[in-house]
């Protein structure tokens, strides 16, 4: 559904209105509406299913990415509504079910801004329901708010965000540019749009949910999050192949952010997003320990605040810290970086870093099968270019199994050297 919406975006409508025809007369004919959603669907993916393999790579690729995000997004709604205590708060008459569906949709949304997806993706999959839901009063109820309600919510969150969180998180990570946009133009300009202009006043059609206050506010601190990116807009390579960020300057960059973020009410977890990908780059430079020490703040303050992804690697950055730049035995070292490592990967199951010095540690400790199943883990997350090395240490882990007097030995000798 969110691939064909591309595709109506795209000013191919027609398709789309007799694919919704055809299923609003599935609801009238008192079919379960799930089976006239998935028929709906499918009728969708017949009509459309050529066309969308037309479009250049780049597009579908586009498309791809936003549907998936609305799943995702979908996802969260549906979790929202544990998180949020809905089914108390409805029994209890605290909120009213209509009520509840919104605050889910603006808690999936929001997670999704937060995170640098696309602002709106759920919006391509309300879309095309919303345009069968219009074929047939049965579809609409006083219990959910319809899908054309939730698709102008949907666009109203978008012109308040925009595309800057997804421009963000993107920048901050070393990607996003292309020919004239890059950090260098698009921070200060985007900060001086954000400045001068208002929050947009909520559609007319809109079903009167979202707080306009909520928007003007999560708006503001957006604006002030993009001017402070734009005053060391210059600290951005201008290469997307370097990632490495090593001037100077990033260091109070990640001061003013972390200080920021914690002012902020609606968009803690995209300041978090921002630095989680700075502190990786500046680990990349080699600068990983000093950049530790400034995370302290961070990880104490904001872990029911920030998306769990985020949150693991900045446990990844202070767990390398621990272990190679503090004093102390070696042996506290060892265990103290131990437990955050593995809250680290508990966190963000992708972080190769972790998983790598896991398998180290099992190593050390003579254990070299659970090192080798770490170890494992550890290349199935890796990136392209270091894959290789963490492949050829797991062999060495392999080789260990077999005789575990030798394993426990040579782990003895490996401490020695790589914690000196
Ligand atoms: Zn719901």
């Amino acid at each position: 559904m969110a691939l064909a919406t591309y595709l109506v975006l795209g000013n191919d409508r027609q398709p789309a209105a007799g694919a919704a025809s055809t299923a609003g007369k599935c609801v009238l004919s008192g079919k379960p509406r799930e089976i006239c959603i998935k028929d709906h669907a499918r009728d969708l993916e017949r009509r459309y299913r050529a066309k969308f393999a037309a479009l250049p790579a780049d597009e579908q690729q586009l498309a791809y990415r936003i549907a998936i995000a609305a799943v995702r997004q979908i996802a969260q709604h549906e979790y929202a509504h544990h998180l949020l205590l809905h089914p108390d708060r409805i029994a209890s008459g605290s909120i009213a079910r209509i009520d509840a569906e919104f605050e889910a949709d603006f808690y999936a949304e929001l997670s999704g801004i937060q995170a640098g997806e696309i602002t709106g993706a759920m919006f391509y999959f309300f879309d095309v329901l919303a345009d069968m839901e219009d074929q047939s009063k049965a579809m609409q109820s006083p219990d959910y708010e319809s899908a054309g309600c939730r698709v102008n919510n949907f666009n109203n969150i978008t012109a308040a965000f925009g595309i800057m969180p997804t421009m963000l998180v993107a920048f901050a990570s070393g990607g996003g540019s292309s020919g004239d946009v890059t950090p260098e133009v698009e921070f200060p300009k985007r900060a001086r749009e954000l400045a001068e202009s208002v929050a947009p006043e909520l559609l007319a059609k809109s079903c009167g949910r979202l707080s306009e206050a909520i928007l003007r506010e999560a708006r503001a601190e957006l604006a002030s999050l993009t001017a402070l990116m734009a005053e060391y807009a210059h600290l951005f390579p201008k290469r997307v192949s370097k990632l490495e960020l090593d001037e100077p300057e990033v260091f109070p960059l990640i001061e003013r952010l972390q200080e920021q973020a914690r002012g902020f009410k609606h968009i803690k977890g995209l300041a978090a997003g921002v630095l989680s990908n700075l502190v990786t780059r500046v680990g990349l430079a080699g600068a990983q320990a000093k950049v530790s020490r400034q995370l302290d703040a961070v990880l104490e303050s904001t872990a029911d605040d920030i998306l769990s992804g985020n949150y693991g690697n900045f446990l990844d950055v202070k767990a390398s810290h621990v272990l190679h730049n503090t004093d102390g035995p070696v042996a506290t070292r060892i265990d103290a970086a131990k437990t955050l490592f593995e809250s680290a990967v508990t966190f963000q199951p992708g972080v190769s870093n972790s998983w790598a010095n896991l398998a180290m540690i099992a190593y050390i400790k003579g254990d070299c099968r659970k090192a080798a199943e770490l170890a494992d883990k550890a290349a199935r997350t890796a990136n392209d270019d270091v894959r290789g090395e963490v492949e050829s240490v797991r062999s060495v882990f392999r080789n260990g199994i077999s005789n575990p007097k030798r394993c426990a030995e040579a782990g003895a000798r490996f401490a020695e050297e790589w914690l000196r």
